[in-house]
């Protein structure tokens, strides 16, 4: 699914190339759980955002579902985004002022998904994540953990192949936390999601298959 090759990113500070990725290679297949480790300041979100394609490396390759996606026009890339990739962040990103219901419906507007199709996959997946009872509210009168299931429903309303998750549980309890990885487990398990973390917890990283730890913008382990 994921092709990475010899992968650079820096930023130009007083003259010199500040380098936050460096050389970075990386084969996801299909069907795996990916957790992304390393200390603050060692290119996760950065290597992440790029996976997403929100961010473009200054050098490299990047196969993407086999297609060359470095490079491509703004349209095509946002397509594919839309398409293939869900993304969840630590601090949920909801909008504050549209409802649960709304919120979790956004995507599929900008997909031009008729009204009747909309209704049917946003009333699915508030079933699914428990939080009927919560539809018609605005996300600063939901729990933290409520937020995040708010996120990630709205991350899946697309059926992403491929779902990326920023420090998902970073601002919830630890209940709340096992309840989203659980989550999680159940998407990559159960729906054949593909998924890529960042995170601090070594408890959750073990969720996935495979642990990938970064440090000063390499790949160590
Ligand atoms: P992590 O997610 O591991 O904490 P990030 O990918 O967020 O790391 O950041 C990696 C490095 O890139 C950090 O040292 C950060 O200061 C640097 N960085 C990020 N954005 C910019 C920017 N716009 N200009 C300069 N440096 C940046
Ligand atoms: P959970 O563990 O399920 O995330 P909490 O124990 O944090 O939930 O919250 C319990 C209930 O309190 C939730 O149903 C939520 O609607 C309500 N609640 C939590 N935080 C707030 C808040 N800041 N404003 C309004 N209601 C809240």
């Amino acid at each position: 699914m994921i092709q990475l090759n010899n992968i650079f990113k820096w930023y130009n500070v007083g003259g010199n190339r500040s380098f936050v990725l460096k050389d970075i290679n990386l084969h996801i297949a299909e069907g795996e759980f990916v957790s992304i480790m390393g200390p603050s300041g060692s290119g996760k979100s950065t290597l992440l955002h790029i996976l997403g394609l929100l961010d473009e490396p200054d050098e490299g390759e990047y196969f993407f579902l086999g297609e060359n996606v470095l490079g491509l026009k703004e349209k095509q890339r946002s397509a594919l985004y839309k398409q293939y990739i869900g993304f969840v962040f630590q601090a949920y990103h909801l909008i504050d002022e549209l409802t649960v219901y709304e919120n979790i419906e956004t995507p599929l507007i900008y997909k031009n998904l008729k009204s009747s199709e909309r209704k049917a996959i946003v009333a699915d997946l508030i079933d699914r994540f428990g939080i009927v009872g919560k539809k018609d509210l605005f996300p600063t009168q939901l729990s933290g953990g409520q937020q995040q299931l708010v996120g990630i429903a709205r991350a899946l309303a697309t059926t992403p192949k491929l779902l990326l998750a920023d420090e998902p549980t970073g601002n919830l309890n630890s209940k709340q936390g096992e309840e989203i990885m659980d989550l999680f487990k159940q998407l990559n398990e159960e729906d054949g999601v593909t998924i890529v973390q960042v995170t601090h917890s070594e408890k959750n990283a073990e969720y996935g298959n495979r642990i990938i730890e970064l440090l000063d913008g390499q790949i160590v382990k």
